[in-house]
């Protein structure tokens, strides 16, 4: 039995089957051809091949084989029913011609047929019109000049009968290469018995009552309910039932041709307009809800997804509305945020409820809007467009949450708005986070702000102070150099040396006071350096020679080596006098007596190449702690030690050093070792003209 089965589904062995019923039916139609006409009146053998070519789809050669063998099979069938052997000929290619045409038509460009939408039906209908007409024609041309009967009686009567054989049997070809979508119920079993009850009470009733329509609602029946394959079956069935029993002279049709009613040949085309009818009916029927189920159940697997993705968002609350804003939808996060539950908000709750009232009161007074749920949606009047902002809601415990809300609208096919979806997350904490930092920042701002202008006042009191102290010192030291040289007389040793002693204070006074009004000038950028090509050679030389009332009372080693020839710089030679005094005298003030305090001025080349002049100030005195050389360059940074040691200072000195060489595009740096000395070395670029071209020296 399997066996039997499988050899079956051999396409070879199942083409083989349909060519000998070609034959059988071919010639059993020939055989009960109505008395007096040249041809059948049903050509099932027609629908049987064409339904067996549109099975086996766009393989051309298996077609060939099959149309090949319908030339061979309705041929024979032909002769065998009683025609000529020419005429037989004639019209076993006429039969295949009307298959190759629709088989064409059925699978252009390649595809299988199929009765998925009512497209594919249209094209079936199309397909069979177009091989009926073929074969009507071939068959009016075939009795006109064979057999010397008139053309058109034959054409006509042969195209409706083709129609209507292939529009019944065809599909069976389609629909045994689709798949079976719908389960078999008992329903199915039933629509089956009630169709062929009604069929046969009808069909072989011998009354003439006309009631040939009476199938057709239970066709219909079956045709919203049944797949594909179960139609097309019931419409061959019907169709073989059909015919049989009229042309036995059964049912409506035969009675009312044997009456007289109607003419013998209007029976026959009575019979194929029903089976046309049941057929076009019955398809279109079953092709529509077949699309239907199918869109349904699309929508249904689209429908669960969404469904699925809202509930997943437990942490993003998903809220539609319809267009007024009352609630549609409203997901799990939505009742994880809120506190309710969907069903008791949906349908009854307008989103604008769920707002804290008096922000959206004063959102509807900055738009000009009454409040109420458009001032939600404001402007949200297109597809594509949406909002995101900050609203409060209010949860069903009354607590205020911040969420931000993004609004979209749901536009309709003709771009009406039809509702709004919301998305929203709670950002409570995160608002309430993002607020304390502003204010962090603000306060540091304003600190900021305050101790600028702190500082400011500082450095403009610091500033206005050294410049009224300056002239009345200088008037005090004028005077007192005055007394010095005795112009108001000789004046005794002990005089000589107090004034001597005001004299000294007076002007590491000044120098102070320049030292305030130079680190002023640094601070507001105005350190205004006059620079021109100077000797740093010179300069240096002059600085050596000016720090002599330094060492006077002192027991220091001094040693001094300068380069003999010019060392040009770019520079401002009083800013940069100043730099070597103030190394000078800080060299001088931290080395106890009996130590070495050494200057050098040389040139030399740095890391990259560039010419530089370099002065070095080092002595062997109290030497500066790591931690202490890193603060040096400081304004007001005074070690603890020369604190301790109460060595005279500012700790101005250093800074102004340091801005200084800056100016000159310099660089300074200091090695030092606590308790043996300390190494300042500095370095200028050079003036090109006079970089030197040999190596360091
Ligand atoms: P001042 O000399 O007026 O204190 P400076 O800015 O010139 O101010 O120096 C800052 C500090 O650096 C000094 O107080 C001292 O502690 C340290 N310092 C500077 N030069 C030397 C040096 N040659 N030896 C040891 N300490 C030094």
């Amino acid at each position: 039995m399997n066996r039997a089965l499988a050899l079956l589904r051999r396409w070879d062995v199942a083409a083989g089957l349909v060519l000998v019923g070609i034959f059988v039916l071919g010639a059993t139609a020939v055989r009960f051809a109505p008395p007096g006409s040249s041809v059948a009146v049903w050509w099932p053998a027609a629908g049987l091949g064409i339904a067996f070519l549109l099975a086996t789809g766009p393989n051309r050669r298996r077609a060939a084989i099959v149309l090949a063998g319908m030339v061979v099979s309705s041929g024979l069938a032909n002769w065998y029913g009683g025609r000529t052997p020419l005429v037989a000929t004639y019209f076993g290619f006429a039969n295949t011609a009307e298959a190759a045409v629709v088989w064409w038509a059925m699978t252009r460009g390649g595809r299988r047929p199929r009765l998925a939408a009512l497209d594919d039906l249209g094209r079936l209908l199309l397909a069979t019109l177009a091989g009926a007409l073929v074969f009507g024609v071939l068959a009016g041309l075939i009795v006109t000049y064979a057999l010397d009967r008139t053309f058109f009686p034959t054409a006509y009567a042969v195209t409706a009968s083709h129609a209507a054989a292939v529009l019944t049997l065809a599909p069976l070809g389609v629909a045994v290469s689709t798949k079976a979508t719908i389960p078999w119920r008992l329903e199915d079993l039933l629509q089956g018995i009630v169709l062929l009850a009604v069929t046969l009470w009808v069909f072989a009733s011998t009354n003439g009552l006309p009631l040939a329509f009476l199938p057709l609602p239970v066709l219909v029946w079956g045709a919203t309910r049944l797949d594909l394959r179960a139609l097309a079956t019931q419409l061959a069935v019907l169709g073989v039932i059909v015919v049989g029993l009229t042309s036995e002279g059964y049912g409506p049709f035969a009675i009312a041709g044997k009456s007289g009613a109607v003419a013998p040949e209007t029976v026959g085309a009575l019979t194929q307009a029903f089976l046309v009818t049941a057929a076009v009916t019955g398809l279109a029927l079953a092709v529509a809800s077949a699309q239907r189920r199918d869109a349904l159940a699309d929508l249904f697997s689209e429908a669960t997804f969404t469904q699925t993705v809202l509930n997943s968002a437990a942490a993003t609350a998903i809220i539609g509305t319809d267009s007024t804003g009352t609630i549609t939808l409203f997901n799990r996060g939505a009742t994880n945020l809120l506190g309710y539950q969907s069903e008791d908000v949906v349908g009854s709750l307008n989103w604008v409820e769920l707002h804290e009232p008096a922000e959206v009161a004063a959102r509807a007074a900055e738009l000009g809007l009454s409040p109420g749920p458009q001032v939600l949606v404001h402007g949200l009047d297109q597809a594509g467009r949406s909002e995101t902002r900050d609203w409060t809601w209010v949860t069903s415990d009354q607590k205020r949450i911040v969420v931000d809300l993004t609004i979209s609208p749901i536009v309709d096919q003709d771009g009406s708005v039809i509702g709004y979806i919301g998305v929203a997350e709670d950002v409570t904490e995160r608002r309430v986070a993002s607020e304390a930092v502003q204010l962090a920042l603000q306060r540091e701002r304003n600190a900021v702000e305050e101790l600028t202008a702190l500082d400011q006042t500082k450095t403009d009191f610091l500033s206005s102070v050294s410049h009224e102290f300056r002239t009345p010192l200088a008037s005090v030291l004028g005077y007192t150099e005055m007394l010095e040289d005795g112009a108001v007389g000789e004046m005794s040793p002990k005089q000589l040396d107090l004034v001597s002693r005001i004299d000294r204070n007076g002007r590491r006074l000044l120098g102070l006071i320049e030292d305030l009004l130079l680190n002023s000038r640094i601070e507001s950028g105005q350190l205004n350096l006059a620079k021109r090509p100077c000797d740093l050679a010179a300069i240096v030389d002059h600085a050596w020679e000016a720090t002599g009332p330094l060492t006077q009372r002192r027991n220091l080693h001094l040693r001094h080596e300068i380069a003999s020839r010019p060392v040009t710089v770019d520079g401002d030679d009083t800013a940069i006098e100043r730099v070597v005094l103030n190394l000078l005298s800080n060299a001088v003030k931290f080395t106890p007596d009996g130590g070495i305090v050494t200057l050098t001025l040389d040139t030399v080349r740095d890391e990259r190449g560039g010419a530089k002049a370099r002065l070095v100030v080092s002595d062997s005195g109290y030497g500066i702690s790591e931690e202490d050389q890193r603060q040096v360059f400081r304004r007001f940074f005074r070690s603890t030690d020369a604190t301790e040691r109460a060595v005279q200072g500012t700790g101005l000195g250093l800074s102004i050093v340091q801005a200084i060489v800056d100016g000159h595009e310099g660089t300074i740096r200091v090695d030092s070792v606590l308790g043996q000395g300390s190494t300042f070395t500095v370095l200028f670029p050079l003036a090109s003209a006079i970089a030197p071209s040999g190596p360091l020296h």
